[in-house]
């Protein structure tokens, strides 16, 4: 990092001593996000301690050259948090008021680094935040504005796009704008959902104006066993195609139910080969109503029992099954490899069975919890990275998943993003004059790449780099138009 003593005064200066990380050690912390096939450590980790603090440290590496990256709770899994080496970690998880809560329109105002299930503990119960990653204890804000975050009730309610209205902006040169704002659709281009989904590649959120809704009068849920994840895909068309938005419907398989049983202990029958959880919300009769309709159609689509959760506890408990699945896994296998694609709703049984064919191919076992509404696969590639060659293997695996969706008119992600991790899939997804295009996008946003560079593109390009031989436009020969 060039002139870093010079960088790291005036980061010592902005923010304190105190939160300035150089030590070999203590940056080790920082060194991967939840993603841990990939590791860096960056020069250097600083925490700043309000939005004033992270304008002067963006200025600052402005003004050296030296690119950053944003960081939030460190729990995203396609490697958007990794630093960049010889580069600044902007550490945003001192920023954690919520400045404004106004029920009465709605809206609530908080910084990056508040934790998603802050927000609905700050509004409940009369209200809630709807997108809910099953990562919302730890994970912020300023993380799931910048992947677009999914969870569970994301198929009724929508994701994190759905629900920001405005953005305070550090930009890369430190300026800081407000994109959007209290109101739902702004005039003028949609620049605060051009960020969201940005993975930190446009600048830095430093203060977020969300909307929460009012709370379901009712929920009711309930789980149902399948002999295998086909039947229980089956059951997802049905109960869509009649007419239900349940505010959740998620399949875990038999591997995924077996590691969950290990931390939830909801006894769920060691025979099934699939669980489908689905959750009604909404007024009460209505919600009474369409569960009997739900039961029934599980059952007509071949469930081998079906259980109605009774109260509050035995509804934490089934989704306490679903939520721990990610961590449970570790404990059936040393290490796992998580995937995160798409596919049509309608293809979930073809798909599943290609990757249990995978599977077995490559020798690795793989688990399959999932959004079934919204056909947003996890598969988990179990392997022991102890074995020499098994984690390459097991990301070799894991990317022919990926490519089998893309081919079942899917997409390379879902909600965790593509960070790192994914970029080298987005060919497969847009032709070079779409990505020409992004890339213009973050030019001007970011002129110099210096915020989070290395990540989403395949070939990053530096700003007016043109693929292929220059041509002129017609509107350009009629001088209506010029080059920027
Ligand atoms: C067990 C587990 C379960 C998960 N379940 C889900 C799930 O159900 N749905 C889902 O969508 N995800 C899930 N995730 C992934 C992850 O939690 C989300 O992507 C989350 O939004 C990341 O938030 P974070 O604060 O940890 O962000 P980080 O990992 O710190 O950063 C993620 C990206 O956001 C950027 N960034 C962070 N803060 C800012 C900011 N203020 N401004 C601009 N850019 C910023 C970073 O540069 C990076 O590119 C899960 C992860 C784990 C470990």
């Amino acid at each position: 990092m060039d002139g870093s003593v010079d960088l790291v005064e005036r980061l010592r200066a902005t923010c304190g001593a105190q939160h300035v990380l150089t030590d070999h050690n203590q940056l080790r912390t920082y060194e991967s996000d939840g993603l841990l096939q990939y590791r860096e450590l960056p020069a250097v980790a600083v925490l700043p301690g309000s939005g004033a603090e992270v304008a002067e440290v963006v200025r600052a590496c402005h003004a050296a050259g030296v690119p950053w990256v944003a960081r939030g709770s460190g729990s995203g899994l396609s490697g958007g948090a990794l630093p960049v080496a010889d580069g600044v970690l902007v550490i945003l998880s001192r920023l954690r008021r919520i400045v404004e809560i106004d029920l009465d329109n709605q809206r609530v105002v908080c910084e990056p680094g508040v934790t998603n299930l802050a927000i609905s503990a700050a509004v409940g119960p009369s209200h809630f935040f709807p997108p809910d990653p099953s990562s919302q204890v730890v994970c912020s804000i300023g993380g799931n504005v910048a992947e677009n975050s999914g969870g569970a009730h994301c198929f009724k309610y929508g994701f994190t796009t759905n629900y920001v209205c405005g953005l305070e902006v550090v930009l890369a040169d430190g300026s800081v704008v407000q994109l959007g704002g209290k109101e739902l659709d702004r005039p003028g281009y949609d620049l605060h959902g051009v960020f969201v989904g940005s993975e930190g590649t446009l600048g830095i959120a430093t203060a977020i104006t969300v909307r929460v809704v009012p709370a379901p009068e009712s929920v009711r849920t309930l789980v149902a066993f399948f002999e295998t994840p086909g039947r229980a895909g089956r059951a997802v068309s049905e109960i869509v195609a009649a007419g239900v938005v349940p505010g959740a419907i998620e399949m875990m398989d038999r591997l995924t139910i077996d590691a969950s049983e290990q931390m939830a202990h909801a006894g769920w029958p060691e025979d099934a080969g699939a669980a489908l959880l689905v959750e009604l919300d909404g007024p009460e009769r209505e919600c009474d109503a369409r569960f009997a309709e739900v039961c029934k159609l599980c059952e007509d689509a071949g469930a081998t029992g079906v259980v109605v959760a009774r109260d509050g506890a035995q509804r934490d408990v089934f989704w306490k099954m679903r939520k721990a699945a990610f961590p449970a896994m570790g404990r059936i296998s040393p290490h796992y490899y998580v995937q995160d694609s798409v596919i049509p709703r309608t293809r979930l049984p073809e798909v599943l069975d290609r990757i249990d064919a995978l599977s077995r191919e490559y020798g690795l076992p793989v688990g399959n919890v999932f959004h079934a509404g919204d056909g947003n696969l996890h598969p988990l590639v179990c392997y022991d990275g102890h074995t020499p060659g098994e984690a390459e293997r097991a990301e070799e695996l894991a990317g022919q998943i990926v490519l089998a969706c893309v081919e079942a008119g899917g997409s390379i992600t879902g909600e965790h993003g593509v960070g790192i991790d994914k970029k080298r899939y987005m060919p497969k997804m847009f032709a070079e004059p779409d990505l020409a295009a992004f890339q213009k996008l973050r030019c001007a946003f970011d002129p110099d790449g210096l915020a989070n560079p290395g990540k989403v593109m395949p070939t990053p390009r530096l700003c007016g780099e043109v693929p292929g031989p220059y041509r002129q436009h017609p509107l350009e020969a009629a001088g209506l138009a010029e080059r920027f």
